[in-house]
């Protein structure tokens, strides 16, 4: 018997020993001192035994169990640390790989030429001034100047979606409306940047839905010499200071009189090229002293007041600025045209 218990041992500990994993090691332990494993099985048989082999048996019974059960516990710990080592391996952090970039988003070029002439003209003291997108007749046109009937308020130009009510064809109502909310008490000094609508077919340089900044000035003894400084400050700070200006006699339903305000042509220098039409100035806005039915119509008197106006397209200053040519660019989003802004912030 003692044999046969010796035998098991050696079996049961090389078993131990050969285990690879935990639940390798379990089996072990179930088969060798579970209670239907051959230890248990040779101490039932111990009652065959005389009563002095009996103790003995019994207590090398008890140093096998302990011999056996203490391999076992040795070979968990060194099998739970291996399992640890290969976890840390395996979620191992190789701090010396160079980072990913993070892909960032940029500003879209016409936000960031609508916050430059922004910030220019808040610089003068001038406040933002919004106003709805679908607006009605009389903000639009009425207010303005443009009785129905009027030729200048031609219907192919505007999306109308009620009789009285459309998408607005420029930002002039903004004006109209806060000439209103002032009751006929100056100053008024605003800008309005927005989306206006036009029935137009999209093009190179004609686009349905564009971007506007009208600004107006109402106080008394404003004259046309502010205009001309103002738009004067405006062309050089947004397109460099060599830049010269000059006013052309125009018409406007909601101003008079009216001029055109044309740039010096940057790229050849006033010689005349492609880009001025051979003119050496480019056109950048029209402008005009505030008509004095306009001042009438929102309230003023316009013996006491009289006022300024001027409108840019910021979508044909950002083509200038930047040297785009398609003004389809600006909403197609393709991200290969808008990365480019990225990094002139
Ligand atoms: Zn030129």
């Amino acid at each position: 018997m003692e044999q046969k218990l010796n035998s098991l041992q050696t079996e049961a500990l090389e078993k131990v020993k050969a285990a690879t994993n935990l639940k390798e090691l379990n089996d072990v332990r179930v088969a060798y001192l579970g209670k239907k494993g051959p230890i248990t099985e040779v101490l039932r048989g111990m009652g065959k035994l005389s009563a002095e082999e009996r103790p003995k048996m019994g207590a090398l019974v008890n140093v096998i169990r302990e011999s056996i059960t203490e391999e076992i516990t040795k070979k968990q710990q060194a099998l739970e640390e291996e399992a640890v080592l290969k976890q840390l391996e395996a979620e191992k952090i190789d701090v010396t790989l160079p980072g990913r970039p993070a892909r960032t988003g940029s500003k879209h070029p016409l936000t960031k030429i609508i916050e430059e002439i922004e910030d220019l003209f808040i610089g003068m003291g001038y406040k933002i001034a919004e106003g709805p997108e679908v607006e009605q007749d009389y903000y639009n046109f009425e207010a303005l100047n443009l009785p129905k009937g009027h030729p200048a308020r031609d219907m192919q130009d505007s999306f109308y979606i009620t009789e009285d009510i459309l998408m607005r064809t420029h930002t002039s109502p903004v004006q109209a409306r806060t000439m209103e909310k002032h009751e006929g008490k100056g100053p008024v000094k605003i800008i309005c940047p927005g989306k206006v609508y036009r029935r137009d077919n999209d093009d190179a340089t004609h686009s349905h839905q564009f971007t506007q900044i009208e600004g107006l000035v109402i106080d008394e003894n404003i004259t046309m010499g502010d205009l001309k400084g103002t738009l004067e400050v405006f062309a050089k700070r947004m397109f460099g200071q060599d830049r010269e200006i000059r006013l052309r006699p125009s018409f406007f339903p909601f101003t008079e009189p009216s001029v055109e305000m044309d740039i010096s042509c940057k790229i050849c220098g006033g010689d005349g090229c492609r880009v001025c039409k051979q003119t050496g100035w480019i056109e950048i806005l029209g402008a005009g002293m505030v008509h004095p039915n306009v001042l009438e119509m929102a309230g003023f008197d316009s013996k006491k007041y009289t006022g300024f106006a001027f409108g840019m397209g910021p979508e044909r200053i950002a083509m200038l600025k930047y040297g785009i040519d398609d003004i389809r660019h600006f909403y197609t989003n393709d991200i290969r045209f808008l990365q480019q802004f990225s990094v002139q912030e």
